[in-house]
């Protein structure tokens, strides 16, 4: 049950294309905003339709911020970092979320692995983990582990994010990742499009694998520093 999120590939272009018009968005939405908050202060008999646009606006927000994380490939900043440390961060950072549903989160990777260094955008690639995570999150709602395992293979690094959640039917796993696609209330459905689209501008892959019931493992392979060096 493996889906390899194929209909990524034409997403550079779409991705700018995305990312621009949520620029253009942001701005006179920020204005809406804060004239509907004026209105919803300062009107005598308060109605609830002021209520209505204003959280709907915070979705539209929340939509535009996530495409705003396409950018142009120019706009990552590159630098060597430890993917170990990137990746405690995002988990300590997450703990306090999982905590509350009864969710450990436990990291497995061999000591020798703990000094790799990986060519990355930090903010972005903790972008991608906190995106996975969530989702794991959501999908186990009451208790569990989601287990982080962390292997070398020749030149890339390997990272499974393992979760006991409710996992993918096999006939919805095709369309996971395709933009808005989503099976939750409040999802916006771009998560893993957005996560895939900037593993890929790391000259890596990101695979979805799930069993309806048992729960979903994402993979993501990145480059070792050795191997881009080697390769260009
Ligand atoms: P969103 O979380 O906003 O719905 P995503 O792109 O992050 O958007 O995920 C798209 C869909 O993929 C989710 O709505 C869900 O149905 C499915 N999904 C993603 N991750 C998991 C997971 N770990 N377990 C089960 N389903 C998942
Ligand atoms: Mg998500």
């Amino acid at each position: 049950n493996q889906s390899k999120l194929q209909h990524f590939e034409q997403l550079s272009l779409l991705g700018e294309l995305a990312a621009g018009i949520a620029h253009e968005i942001r701005n006179p939405i920020t204005s809406l905003k804060g004239f509907l908050q004026l209105i919803d202060s300062t009107e005598a008999k308060s109605t609830p339709y002021t209520k209505i646009m204003l959280s709907e606006i915070e979705r539209i927000n929340l939509i535009v911020s996530e495409l705003l994380f396409l950018g142009k490939p120019k706009e990552l900043s590159i630098k060597k970092h430890n993917l170990f440390e990137i990746i405690e961060m995002v988990v300590t950072l997450t703990k306090t979320q999982a905590i509350i549903y009864n969710i450990d989160i436990k990291l497995q990777m061999e000591t020798a692995l703990k000094k790799e260094m990986v060519k990355c955008d930090e903010s972005k690639l903790k972008q991608v983990f906190i995106n996975i995570l969530r989702n794991a999150i959501e999908a186990m709602k009451h208790e569990g582990i989601i287990t982080i395992n962390v292997s070398r293979k020749h030149d890339f690094i390997e990272i499974a994010i393992i979760d006991q959640g409710k996992g993918i039917p096999k006939k919805k796993l095709a369309n996971i990742g395709k933009q808005f696609y989503t099976t939750k209330e409040n999802g916006t459905g771009l998560g893993l499009m957005i996560s895939n689209h900037i593993i890929e501008e790391h000259g890596g892959s990101l695979s979805l694998e799930s069993e309806e019931g048992k729960g979903t493992t994402v993979q993501i392979s990145l480059p070792t520093c050795s191997r881009i060096k080697a390769v260009q």
